[in-house]
């Protein structure tokens, strides 16, 4: 190269100039050769940036191109061999992308063009260029993983409006059908392998399993999990600690990380691998947990646990309104001082023993009760003093009954009492112990003992010829009956066979 002066250098060597040229781009300029018989390759030109990039001498290169196959992803070799491959047969444009170990001994994405020129010996040299593309590849998978983010955004916002229009609408009862359905359709949308509802008892020291969705093939837990003690489990305790008092999720992406000990070692036994917990809150305290389990490792993106936050807050949303209404609708049909069923309750109850009684031709048997001379405790003791009485006479009821007898305060200081499936035999001998439980019962109000009886009238559907279709007759008879036993001096009972007194 010699200066001319006012016309700037002028360049006599090509291969000088072009090394100079192509140490200003940003990637390795090459041509190279592959033998006719494909049985050697090498680089005739690489440029010297070569080593700086991938650390491998460009005149070992010049000698042989090995090393620059050798250091193709191992995944990726065979496409980069199909591809020079079509190159040569078909003289055609080699485009190629691979990921090739760089210098600092990791791989990076390059990107590879080069046009083939088929020589007079058979052998084909290829002129081009490969450059490092990692940082677009990068850029691309960035991009892939928002659009699949943002479309399993779009795909769960059209589960979790369908979940909560079945929310909205459900019948009264039919929550469990819900939840349920929900686990299903959750588990099914996040491909977990079990999704499920646990409950906390109010002290956190028992934890129940009341809902469970597994996959095809997946063992259910639920039977194994019902009242299961939290105090073996330390782990967990901290965990529930956790998720009550700082409203935490509990995250484990694998259950190596979680500390040996009891809870492992029964996740082991599970199977299970990766789980999710959102802590479930009812009245603004938490009552409970919903989550899901993998039983293979898997990667929660941080989008995807925010999902299952909302879908706890659907659960949430649900069992509140459910105890809301399960509390309106028991409100409706209690009775607000002695908690026993009213008459709202009962009337419908009995329609339905009695069609039961009928179809099965079983017993049926209604007792009445009216505490005697009650008038007098009021006025002696005042109405509270009579309405304590009234509770302690209700519990003497449930006490005396059995779960299936329904129990109801039929207005004031009457009860009723409804049997089915004994006979009046077994009746009788309730409401005899009922009487006597009253009589030697201690009702104290304000430290004064109040002496109180109770009078009873016992009617059965074979005193009337047969179940009646309505529970009119019955409760008239009863009532004729329970009259009948005040006439008869009270603290006894009047059923078909008449007046006894114990
Ligand atoms: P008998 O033996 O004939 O049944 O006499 P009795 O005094 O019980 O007569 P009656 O059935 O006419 O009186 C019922 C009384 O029960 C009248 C009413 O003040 C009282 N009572 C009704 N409901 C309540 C209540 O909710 N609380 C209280 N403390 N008293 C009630
Ligand atoms: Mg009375
Ligand atoms: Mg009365």
């Amino acid at each position: 190269m010699a200066e001319q002066s006012g016309l700037g250098p002028s360049y006599t060597d090509s291969d000088f100039f072009f090394r100079k040229l192509a140490l200003g781009i940003p990637g390795v300029l090459f041509t190279y050769w592959l033998s006719a018989d494909r049985a050697s390759h090498r680089y005739l030109f690489v440029s010297d940036q070569v080593y700086s990039i991938l650390g491998i001498d460009p005149a070992v290169l010049r000698r042989n191109a090995g090393m620059v196959f050798s250091a193709v992803h191992p995944e990726d070799a065979e496409g980069v061999k199909a591809s020079i491959e079509a190159s040569l047969r078909a003289l055609t444009l080699w485009r190629c992308q691979a990921r090739v170990r760089v210098n600092a001994g990791h791989y990076e994405w390059f990107e590879a063009h080069a046009a083939p020129e088929r020589q007079m010996d058979g052998s084909t040299v290829w002129y081009g260029q490969f450059h490092n593309i990692q940082h677009y590849k990068e850029l691309e998978h960035l991009l892939r993983e928002r659009e699949a983010e943002s479309a399993f955004q779009a795909d769960f916002q059209k589960v979790i409006s369908r979940l909560s229009t079945q929310f909205i609408n459900h019948a009264f009862g039919t929550i469990d059908e819900c939840i349920c359905e929900l686990l299903k359709a959750i588990g099914e949308f996040f491909a977990v392998d079990r999704a499920y509802l646990y409950e906390f008892s109010s002290d956190y020291c028992v934890m129940d399993n009341t809902h469970e969705w597994c996959a095809a093939g997946v063992q259910p837990l639920i039977n194994s999990q019902r009242r299961v003690p939290t105090d073996d489990f330390e782990w967990w305790q901290r965990k529930i600690d956790e998720m009550v008092s700082g409203n935490r999720v509990v995250f484990v992406p694998g259950i190596e990380q979680i500390p040996v000990g009891p809870e492992r070692t029964m996740l082991e036994e599970q199977g299970v691998c990766s789980m999710f917990c959102v802590p479930v809150r009812v009245g603004g305290v938490v009552s409970g947990f919903f989550g899901v389990d993998s039983l293979r490792k898997r990667a929660w993106r941080e989008d995807q646990a925010d999902l299952l936050i909302i879908v706890s807050g659907l659960i949430s949303g649900a069992l509140e309104r459910n105890r809301l209404e399960s509390e309106l609708l028991n409100q409706s049909i209690r009775d607000p001082l002695t908690a026993l069923h009213n008459r709202r309750y009962l009337m419908p109850r009995l329609d339905e023993m009695l069609s039961r009684a009928n179809r099965y031709r079983e017993p049926f048997t209604l007792a009445m009760f009216d505490l005697d001379r009650f008038k007098r405790i009021n006025d002696s003791i005042g109405h509270l003093g009579g309405d304590v009485c009234l509770r302690a006479f209700a519990d003497i009821l449930l006490e005396q009954t059995r779960g299936v007898d329904v129990v109801a305060r039929f207005g004031g200081e009457e009860f009723v009492v409804a049997f089915s499936g004994i006979g009046p035999l077994d009746v009788r001998l309730t409401v005899e112990r009922i009487i006597s439980a009253v009589r030697s019962h201690d009702f104290v109000f304000k430290g004064q003992r109040l002496p109180l009886t109770v009078s009873a009238g016992v009617a059965g559907i074979e005193d009337l010829g047969g179940a009646p279709d309505s529970p009119d007759p019955i409760i008239g008879l009863a009532d004729e009956r329970l009259y009948a036993a005040k006439q008869a001096g009270r603290d006894c009972i009047v059923d078909a066979s008449g007046v006894s007194r114990i």
